[in-house]
């Protein structure tokens, strides 16, 4: 299968780390989503040892807060002990409720509202990831009538293109993200920066895109990155202590998409930043990175039960399920590639050709085009695989359609982490 915590069971259904879909899709209800804990821990641990191993002790992953928010994750992302990213109040609030140490956590956003700079300050949220001027004049502002040093990094743009989906391209220079080095933008900031009273420049931060699976853009980027480390060094006589290289690395979602071995792209990406490091003459600064994707996709799929089944002769085949863009929009954002089966007929031959459709009164709302499966009947249960990402994250009610269930696996036991919303929930702030 895709990954190793899938497989088929003797009645032919997929199974999660062990369980039975279609039992889990019969005890919870459909849309499901199902996330194996065991995979999440993984991931994390993979970026854990590896960035210590080849960037230094006080190295640390962040998990990237906006791929899967919710209490469940921030509860293991402390067990594991990482860092996180946050670009919002809500997650700010959602990661607090758990008791989340927000010290070590990197606020991001490209228009932080006065509300969100005062609920972080207050919460002591470790560091502000600046991302134009006119927010530092009020980050520092707002700094000095609480009477604190906020330590804060700029985001910068270093120039590169990962070649992934225009939508998901952040590092170029024409960015709606960050400050250009290329335009010697960069370098007023850092002069502005360090004439602030309220705030501590500690570092600077990059993102160049998601879903890459070149390792080349981010060594490339490293490199242009300790170099203007070291050219702020020669230019202002000022260490930069932190260096956060963003997320971005890709997922296997399809058979046709390696499965990337991020350790290896770890330790390539510390060559070269090592050699910099060396080359230049500076210290090493602490390398943080935000990964998103990579901690928590692989770990989850999506449990679907099918209504009708429509064949336009001549044309092409749909499939409608329960489910569709309210708990999926990534296929109509983007169309993004995604494995489909199955669930309850693993092992029937997967010869019928569809387009598989959402619920919603919208001809975009699709999961998948030209997929092939069995042919399915009314009840059958289908999976769309890898969705732990951008999924619930990105969820709506659209045509007032409540968010799925989400339900955890470890040690063999499956638990209810998101209650399914419901009708009630949807009226809830209507007067
Ligand atoms: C989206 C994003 C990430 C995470 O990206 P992934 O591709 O999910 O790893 C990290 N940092 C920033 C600033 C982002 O915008």
């Amino acid at each position: 299968m895709l990954h190793e915590n899938l497989s088929v069971n003797e009645m032919g259904h997929l199974c999660i780390a062990g369980k039975d879909t279609v039992d889990l899709a019969k005890k919870y209800g459909t849309p499901l989503m199902v996330m194996d804990e065991n995979r999440v821990r993984r991931n994390m641990r993979i970026y854990k040892d590896a960035m210590k191993k080849h960037f230094g002790e006080k190295s640390y992953p962040l998990f990237a807060s906006k791929s899967f928010s919710c209490k469940y994750i921030y509860r293991l992302a402390k067990d594991e002990n990482i860092g996180i990213d946050l670009v919002s109040s809500g997650e700010l609030y959602t990661a607090l409720s758990t008791g989340f140490d927000v010290s070590k956590a990197f606020l991001h956003g490209n228009n932080k509202t006065d509300f969100d700079i005062n609920y972080a300050m207050e919460s002591g949220v470790g560091y502000f990831v600046v991302d134009n001027l006119t927010e530092l004049d009020r980050i520092d502002e707002m700094a000095g009538e609480k009477g604190i040093i906020q330590k804060v990094i700029l985001r910068l743009t270093p120039g590169i293109d990962p070649h992934t989906h225009a939508a998901i391209v952040t590092g170029r220079v024409d960015s709606k993200f960050g400050i250009a080095i290329e335009t010697g933008q960069a370098d007023e900031a850092v002069s502005y920066t360090l004439k602030k009273k309220n705030v501590r420049l500690c570092g600077f931060h990059c993102h160049i895109g998601s879903q890459i699976f070149d390792i080349k853009p981010f060594c490339d980027a490293s490199e242009i990155m300790i170099k203007y480390i070291s050219h702020i060094k020669e230019k202002f006589d000022y260490a930069i202590e932190i260096l956060n290289l963003g997320g971005g690395f890709g997922v296997k979602y399809i058979d046709s998409q390696p499965e990337l071995d991020y350790e290896e792209f770890i330790r390539l990406i510390s060559v070269y930043i090592h050699n910099e490091v060396k080359r230049a003459g500076i210290d090493m600064p602490t390398v943080v990175m935000e990964p998103g994707r990579s901690l928590v996709a692989d770990s989850t799929l999506t449990l679907y039960t099918v209504g009708g089944t429509k064949e336009i002769p001549g044309f092409k085949n749909y499939v409608s399920v329960d489910g569709g863009m309210p708990d999926n929009p990534r296929y109509a954002l983007y169309q993004s590639d995604y494995t489909v089966c199955l669930a309850s007929k693993m092992n029937e031959k997967a010869d019928f050709e569809c387009t598989v459709a959402g619920r919603c009164c919208e001809s975009g709302d699709l999961l998948q085009e030209n997929v092939l499966i069995p042919r399915p009947v009314r009840g059958d249960i289908l999976s769309v695989l890898v969705t732990g990402a951008y999924n619930y994250s990105m969820a709506s009610n659209y045509n007032r359609i409540p968010r799925p269930c989400v339900v955890g696996i470890a040690n063999e036991e499956d638990f209810v982490v998101i209650k399914r919303e419901t009708l009630e929930d949807l009226v809830k702030n209507d007067i």
